[in-house]
């Protein structure tokens, strides 16, 4: 019997089939040709097997999955408010807006139209953010990490920075302090221990070589028990008395108080600010609902080091990003106003009720099969915030009979637009929490989908 593979046709005869040539029409030859190629490969790989959906179907379908783009909406159902592996932060329309301003024409990104002549990128949120916070000086880059890599450069570099054993933390997706302080060109001195650290720790760690005083915000877990921390303002004390900067990593950007909506005990960027610290750090797109960047707050001194300083160039912040920025600070000067028109903000002090609603109408979109009911939860805040905090909030939860949770979660997320869900005991479930009011409908088609699928 002859080898099967040897029956596979060849690269020219598929691209002469008249249906594969006509996607020829909609779609670059190169890429007809590279579905086409690698649909051939793909069958000799199994053997030689001739694919069951037929060449056609099968190029097409490869053709399609080409073309698509990786970076695409996906609906979330996990309840994460701010969920970093599906982009953190979603946009005011006014930030979007202010982005798409800037995106395909010439814009002012740094000229002074005044003076006519070069101006600084580094001027556009500087205002906004020493008016919201009574700062003396602000500096955008291109995120939190960034930041505080161009904050350790330029204060401690060649020094020493003195950090609590209980603050080396790692914040997610090879993110460590240690490391950043290493890369920094500063010396890590390490004080006090896991869960105990006292000013004295810090008093007895400081040398004539000392830059820094660093304290960082536990964003993603808490110690609890027989515990002590230095808090951020007696650091800022303390490092004056020693001619060293303190520079405080605050993590998430909280611009507003949310303790009468359940969210209490992280600390805001004004308790930052407040603590009397050099350099205040945190991210764009977490608590404060803007896009990725890394915020640098502080005194004019420690400012203008950070500006002067070479790695400030390799972390800049791109024109889309100080746009998104300048309109999202903005919205901050109505306190209300921006609860109700920044996205995280709104859905994390959204009302119950409201949340019920909006379960309420995509449990009675999804069809019949899937046993969909309307169950109480939590949702959590995500993104190294408030890790404690759960917030009530209302489930869709299916369970249809024919369809185990994980290939109906598999379905969801492998769908158009991928819908990402949870599985919680033997349900899958929706949270009503993250998903946008226009995504209703949408999001019922495409459970409507999985489940006949
Ligand atoms: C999230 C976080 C960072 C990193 O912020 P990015 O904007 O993601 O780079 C740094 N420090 C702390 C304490 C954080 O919580």
């Amino acid at each position: 019997m002859t080898d099967p593979r040897r029956q596979l046709p060849a690269v020219d005869a598929l691209l002469g089939e008249p249906d594969i040539a006509g996607l020829v029409g909609t779609h670059p030859r190169s890429l007809v040709v590279r579905a086409v190629r690698e649909t051939i490969e793909a069958a000799r790989a199994d053997g030689g097997t001739v694919p069951a959906e037929g060449w056609v179907a099968a190029v097409r379908a490869r053709v399609e999955r080409l073309a698509a783009p990786s970076l695409e909406p996906v609906i979330n159902g996990t309840g994460v408010v701010l969920h970093t592996n599906l982009g953190r932060a979603l946009l005011p329309a006014v930030a979007v807006a202010a982005m798409t301003r800037v995106a395909s024409g010439y814009s002012t990104l740094e000229y002074d139209i005044g003076r006519g002549a070069r101006g600084s990128r580094h001027a556009h949120c500087r205002g906004l953010l020493r008016e919201l916070t009574g700062v003396e000086d602000a500096l955008v880059v291109n995120n939190a990490a960034g930041a505080l890599l161009l904050a350790l450069s330029a204060l401690a570099r060649g020094g020493e920075a003195v950090v609590s054993r209980g603050e080396l933390v790692e914040i997610g997706g090879s993110f460590r302090i240690p490391d950043i302080l290493a890369r920094s060109g500063a010396t890590l001195v390490e004080v006090g221990t896991t869960n105990r650290t006292h000013l004295d720790d810090y008093a007895q760690a400081v040398t004539l070589s000392t830059r820094v005083l660093l304290k960082v915000h536990r964003s993603n877990f808490r110690v609890t028990g027989f515990t002590a921390e230095v808090g951020a303002p007696e650091l800022a004390r303390l490092a004056k008395a020693s001619s060293a900067a303190s520079l405080y990593d605050l993590g998430s950007g909280l611009l507003v108080d949310l303790s009468p909506w359940g969210l209490a005990g992280e600390p805001t960027v004004h308790d930052a600010v407040a603590s009397g610290a050099d350099l205040v750090v945190f991210s764009g797109d977490k608590l404060l609902g803007g896009p990725q960047a890394g915020i640098l707050l502080g005194t004019r001194a420690a400012i203008a080091a950070c500006r002067t300083d070479p790695l400030a160039r390799a972390v800049r912040a791109d024109k889309f990003t100080l746009a998104a920025l300048e309109a999202t600070l903005a919205l901050y000067r109505d306190p209300d106003g921006a609860r109700r028109e920044i996205p995280v903000l709104r859905m994390l002090t959204e009302d119950i009720e409201e949340i019920r609603r909006r379960g309420e109408a995509l449990k009675k979109a999804v069809p019949a099969p899937a046993q969909a009911e309307l169950a109480p939860g939590t949702s959590e805040v995500g993104g190294g915030s408030f890790p404690e905090v759960q917030l009530q909030t209302w489930l869709v939860t299916l369970n249809p009979r024919s369809l185990a949770p994980g290939p109906l979660v598999e379905r969801l997320r492998l769908g158009r637009p991928p819908v990402i869900a949870r599985i919680t005991g033997d349900r899958v479930t929706l949270d009503a929490r993250t998903i946008l009011p226009d995504q209703v409908d949408t999001a019922a088609r495409a459970v409507a989908a999985a489940l006949h699928g």
